[in-house]
């Protein structure tokens, strides 16, 4: 509240307050933020699943209505007050857990419509198995210039487990190599910043966002039924996650920032994987 406070203060004294990084920070608009998981071309078989003739609907409704598709770091940027302001109608795309449906099924939409899309992986689930990514395909994805790769740490834990099962030091030193290590993983490997995060199954509380600033990151998300907005708890953000039932109205308030409209299915058990 102070912070605003002092905003709008220096907004009123009409000094060049455009140009200060708060004033910025304040015009930007709430960016809604959608979550996938994965994709299936004919059924949705579980609640992360969306369906390809879904997502490519939901896609032409964004361009349809002329929304630009913003590449998640500068949403972050932009949120921050240390990017350019979005303006106009716009959405980031993000798509959890490094599904091998991410290929074959989201990446020719967007290489086809020029979409920016943000992953997050666990990198040792990386050419794991049938169901996850190859190293090769996400190569192939990102030197298209459209896919940025970010940390969703190494194993998904659950974190309230963890702590659970664990002693106090024991959890802490947990924490720190599920942050610390998927983000060396992925920068080593690239050469290039990750330090965006995404909480698996979208659990945090005040000690976990503590590590994952002592890790470097400067943002992390969650999950929320609300649009990202400057002045949030950047290591809090919020993501929609997004239903193969998310259509036509139900999609269009998502887009819009708003609350989700009643009546979804509930997920039946902590979405993530
Ligand atoms: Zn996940």
């Amino acid at each position: 509240m102070l912070r605003r406070t002092v905003v709008s203060v220096i907004a009123s004294t009409a000094v060049l307050a455009a140009d200060l990084p708060c004033a910025r920070a304040a015009a930007q608009r709430p960016i809604p933020v959608l979550a996938y998981h994965r994709f299936d071309p004919q059924a949705a078989r579980s609640a992360t699943v969306v369906t390809t003739p879904v997502l490519e609907a939901q896609l032409a409704w964004l361009a349809a209505r002329h929304y630009r598709v913003v590449p998640l770091p500068a949403v972050v940027a932009a949120l921050r007050g240390d990017g350019p302001v979005i303006d106009g109608p716009a959405v980031a795309i993000t798509v959890d857990d490094g599904f091998r449906s991410v290929y074959t099924e989201m990446f020719p939409l967007i290489r086809r419509d020029r979409i920016a899309v943000t992953l997050f992986i666990n990198p040792p689930a990386i050419s794991s198995g049938h169901a996850y990514l190859t190293w090769a395909q996400i190569d192939e994805m990102r030197q298209s210039g459209l896919v940025a790769v970010q940390p969703h740490t190494l194993s998904h834990p659950d974190f309230r487990v963890e702590r659970a099962r664990r002693a106090p030091a024991d959890f802490q030193a947990f924490v720190a190599r599920e942050l610390a290590g998927s983000r060396a993983q992925l920068e080593a490997r690239f050469g290039t910043r990750a330090d965006i995060l995404a909480w698996p199954y979208g659990i945090h509380d005040a000690e976990l966002e503590s590590a994952a600033a002592h890790a470097g990151y400067v943002a992390a998300f969650a999950l929320g039924s609300r649009a990202a907005a400057p002045g949030s708890d950047p290591f809090a953000l919020p993501r929609y996650q997004i239903y193969d039932s998310d259509r036509g109205a139900r999609f269009a308030a998502i887009a819009e920032g708003m609350p989700r409209l009643a009546a979804r299915p509930a997920p039946p058990q902590p979405p993530g994987r």
